[in-house]
């Protein structure tokens, strides 16, 4: 029986957002101004306007532009388009970033394929989904890119190893996997019509799940020494009466008796996301300027 090890994903994404902070001064400049993300809000779901203000915070202390727009629950389709519009013209923002989910009457599809796919930082629309697959480059979702940078400094060479992602959306599974298939892992993928996902769990090396269910995956499911990323948020009633907490969608306490790594629920890929929306907004900003890539991130 292994004792695993708990990858700190807090710590990492506090090193990346300080990476990307000692690029800002030298774009800034090159262009006489610094890198610049807007973010559209909604509405007013309340863990929505936490993210956002998080994102804006994130954004100010890298030394970039947050700039914010706040649009009441009712704003018509065509006035939330109006805005992508004029966000995709204007040449001080080079990320743009529609907090999901949108209200119902709006056509959430509409307003992402709006967006230029040079200032698509959230990696969601169809061209950089496109540009993934097929290898060229792209804007790719943050989660499942901060998932990757995770696996690849705790692993190192990825090639070769058997990779199962659990989940198979847009925005975490199907680009986990084209990631995971770009390092050259065996890649099979898993979602709620898979037949014995015990299984298919047990002979992967790395387990990548974004799935929603609390602690749906066992300890004893993992092959022994297998390094696991929990992406999965899930709120579940707490030791207290009336409170709750955050679990993921692995039984970490149980996973730590078999794996080699697994990252914890809070505090892995929660932090990563930010940090590597804050990288993309950096590297967009150097793409639209003509500038090469900014190196190691
Ligand atoms: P979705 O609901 O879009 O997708 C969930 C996926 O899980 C689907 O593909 C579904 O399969 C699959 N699934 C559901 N039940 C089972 C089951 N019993 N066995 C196997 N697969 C199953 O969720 P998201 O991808 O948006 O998010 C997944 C989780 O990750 C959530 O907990 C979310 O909160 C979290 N998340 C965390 C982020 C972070 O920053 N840490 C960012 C984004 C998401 P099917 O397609 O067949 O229905």
């Amino acid at each position: 029986m292994t004792t695993g090890k708990l990858i700190d994903g807090k710590a990492f994404a506090a090193q990346l957002r300080e990476r990307v902070g000692t690029y800002v001064p030298a774009f800034h400049q090159a262009q006489g101004r610094a890198p610049g993300l807007a973010v559209v809000l909604v509405g007013e779901d309340p863990a929505s306007a936490v993210y956002v203000r998080s994102k804006g915070k994130a954004t100010r202390e890298a030394g970039m532009e947050s700039f914010e727009h706040r649009l009441q629950d009712d704003v018509s389709q065509g006035d939330l388009m109006a805005i992508v519009a004029q966000l995709n013209a204007d040449d001080a923002v080079d990320g743009i970033l529609v907090q999901l989910p949108l209200p119902d009457h709006i056509d959430d599809k509409a307003v992402i394929a709006a967006i230029d796919p040079a200032k698509d930082v959230d990696g969601f629309h169809v061209v950089n989904a496109g540009r993934l697959a097929v290898g060229e480059e792209a804007l790719v979702p943050c989660t499942p890119l901060g998932c990757l940078m995770l696996l690849k400094d705790h692993l190192g060479d990825l090639a070769g190893l058997d990779a199962v992602v659990i989940g198979r959306s847009n925005i975490v599974g199907k680009p986990m996997a084209q990631l995971l298939l770009q390092e050259s892992c065996t890649v099979t993928m898993a979602h709620s019509r898979t037949r014995d996902l015990e299984a298919v769990v047990r002979r992967a090396d790395i387990v990548v799940a974004g799935v929603g269910r609390a602690e749906m995956v066992r300890g004893d499911w993992l092959k022994p020494g297998a390094t696991v990323i929990d992406v999965g948020i899930n709120r579940v009633a707490g030791a207290q009466e009336g409170k709750t907490r955050l679990v993921g969608d692995v039984a970490t306490a149980e996973a730590l008796a078999h794996v080699g790594a697994i990252t914890p629920v809070p505090g892995g890929v929660g932090p990563m996301t930010i940090a590597c929306l804050l990288r993309n907004t950096l590297v967009a900003a150097h793409r639209r300027a003509g500038m090469p890539d900014p190196e190691g991130l």
